[in-house]
């Protein structure tokens, strides 16, 4: 289970303080994905938590795709990809939402999921959960449900959670 890999998962995250702005911690988890055995240690463990209750992944673009990918891979699912704006080609649904300083879209491929697809959110951090929720809204316009939001780590200070609005979340890590 997640418990069991959270210690050394979080060993493995680097706290760099004042990146990419002053007053920010960024959590760099490179240091993670450079280690193969906790990689994969990780990505089964995700694999184990969610083994036949999802029917798709769908990774956060960028970093939530290096996760999804190899989760997707040993769950044998598909990969759903939901990008920044303009990066798909069309047909796309987007999706705007509010970031601290302006606005961002998260965009789909139309037609990405079947109706009813139970489908798994991936990114790295949950901080406000602008990105995370923003992705969960577009899912479900798109006809899929949101089975559960899964990152590497939430930022708890941050409230992300009260985006999502009561659907399931969990963090390997959380600060
Ligand atoms: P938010 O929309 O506020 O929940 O921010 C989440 C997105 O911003 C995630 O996709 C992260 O990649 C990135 N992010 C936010 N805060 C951090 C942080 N402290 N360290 C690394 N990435 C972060």
């Amino acid at each position: 289970d997640l418990a069991a890999v959270s210690t050394e998962v979080g060993g493995a995250i680097r706290a760099v303080p004042d990146f990419p702005s002053p007053g920010i911690v960024f959590r760099d988890i490179t240091p993670l994905l450079s280690d193969g055995p906790l990689l994969r240690t990780l990505v089964d463990a995700l694999a184990a938590t969610y083994s036949g209750t999802v029917d798709v992944v769908a990774g956060i673009e960028s970093r939530g795709f290096l996760l999804a990918a190899p989760l997707a891979t040993a769950l044998g699912l598909g990969l759903v990809p939901i990008r920044k704006a303009g990066k798909l080609p069309p047909p796309v649904i987007a999706q705007p939402y509010e970031l601290e300083y302006g606005s961002a879209v998260l965009e789909l491929r139309e037609g990405a999921l079947a109706p009813g697809a139970r489908v798994l959110l991936v990114d790295d951090v949950l901080a406000t959960g602008g990105t995370v929720g923003a992705a969960a809204d577009l899912v479900e316009r798109a006809g899929g449900m949101v089975s559960a939001v899964c990152v590497l780590i939430e930022l708890l200070d941050l409230g992300g959670r009260a985006a999502l609005a009561g659907r399931r979340v969990d963090a390997v890590v959380a600060y």
